[in-house]
């Protein structure tokens, strides 16, 4: 039965992105429409040819759309199921199942981002809600459409003429049968309307419109759409397919950015927390560290290192000595040119007062006085400080290189 099909295929929809709702109405005793639901396809029938006949043809008829449509947006190829379900329903009737003179429309639409296909035969419609607008997507192949439009009858005489049911191409009676095709480009939150003639033959386009556009869920909007069918009386069967554009995959789509932008910004913190990590340890690494350098002739103590970082000093004057560089050993003046680094400015201050101590023993070594008094002190004092500011070079020229 068709309802156990639809019971089946509800079950696979997942939230919020599309709904349906088949009833029999108020008056028929059966259901002869069909309706299927499985993204990208959707489709509905309205069979026709009485009890055990109508809902025969309309279930063969979206039986083989299922097995044969494309997943792909493809209008010819839809054209080509939609055909091959009419041979069913042909075939079907010529083997007795259902009845001979059975038949059906159809409607099937396959919707794929941007891109909606429908293959029509009969009067079951598709409509779209465009920006709040609803616009009926296909054309009616039945008796009123004609002479509607051959002017004969205006849209609010068709809805009662008597003749309103009788339909001018079917599937199940001609092999030849062609489908209408069409081939649109939807946006994200259009919303596509399937529907038997249940609903649009018992319900005005304006009230359809209102709920299309008013009922954010689209379960619940099919389900309502098929309330106000029953509501006008429900003379028909009614079904309904509500597809929301671009929905699910719009969805995910969203969700998936929302996490990267997530990421993202847990990357950058990251980032910059490392960053001021490296950047806090520099800092606190060039802070602790001094050098003494040949500036003007004197021994200048800088806070620092003797470098640059992206064209910026890493150092800054900490104090001028008086120490005059010629006085001091040659090596050690050679290794001022470039800067001797020390661990801190305490370890700086102590080589300035080991130089001015070599300078006062050299000059009171070239003393004649100073020589025969003190020779042994003087010399044992003299070469102590030489030994010792050698000592602290070595290990500073090591640093510097
Ligand atoms: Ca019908």
């Amino acid at each position: 039965m068709a309802s156990d099909r639809v019971q089946r295929i509800k079950s696979r929809r997942p939230n919020g992105t599309f709904g349906s709702r088949t009833d029999v109405g108020c008056v028929r005793d059966h259901n002869e429409d069909s309706l299927l639901v499985a993204p990208p396809l959707f489709a509905v029938a309205d069979g026709m040819g009485g009890h055990a006949a109508g809902e025969v043809a309309s279930e063969i008829a979206i039986t083989v759309l299922g097995e044969k449509a494309p997943h792909t947006p493809d209008a010819a190829a839809l054209g080509r199921a939609v055909e091959d379900a009419n041979r069913a329903v042909i075939l079907a009737a010529n083997e007795k199942r259902g009845r001979a003179g059975m038949g059906t429309t159809i409607t099937a639409a396959v919707l794929q981002k941007d891109r909606l296909v429908i293959a029509q035969v009969g009067d079951s419609r598709a409509y779209l809600l465009h920006q709040g607008r609803l616009q009926q997507l296909t054309r009616d192949h039945s008796l009123m459409a004609d002479m509607i439009e051959a002017g004969r009858l205006t849209p609010e005489e068709a809805r009662t003429h008597p003749n309103r049911s009788v339909i001018t191409r079917a599937l199940g009676s001609d092999p030849r049968m062609v489908p209408d095709l069409y081939e649109i480009t939807v946006e994200t939150g259009d919303r596509l309307l399937l529907c038997s003639d249940g609903l649009s033959s018992m319900v005005e386009d304006s009230a359809i419109e209102s709920t299309l556009a008013r009922t954010r869920d689209p379960q619940r909007c099919a389900s309502m759409l098929v309330n106000e069918a029953i509501a006008a009386g429900g003379y028909d069967n009614v079904t309904v397919v509500v597809v929301d554009v671009a929905g699910q995959i719009d969805k995910v789509t969203r969700r998936y950015k929302r996490r990267s932008r997530l990421f993202m910004s847990f990357v950058i913190l990251l980032l910059l927390a490392i960053l001021g990590a490296a950047g806090f340890g520099v800092y606190a690494y060039i802070d602790a560290s001094a050098y003494l350098i040949a500036e003007n002739g004197t021994v200048s103590i800088y806070r620092g290192v003797p470098d640059e970082l992206f064209g910026q000093p890493l150092s800054r004057l900490d104090h001028a000595t008086d120490i005059s560089v010629d006085d001091l050993q040659p090596g050690v003046a050679s290794r001022l040119q470039t800067g001797i680094r020390v661990d801190g400015l305490e370890a700086a201050n102590r080589l300035v007062d080991e130089y001015r101590a070599y300078i006062e023993q050299s000059a009171a070594s070239e003393t004649p006085e100073a020589n025969r008094d003190d020779a042994g002190t003087a010399n044992s004092s003299s070469s102590a400080a030489t030994s010792s500011s050698e000592e602290q070079n070595d290990r500073a020229g090591g640093d510097v290189s």
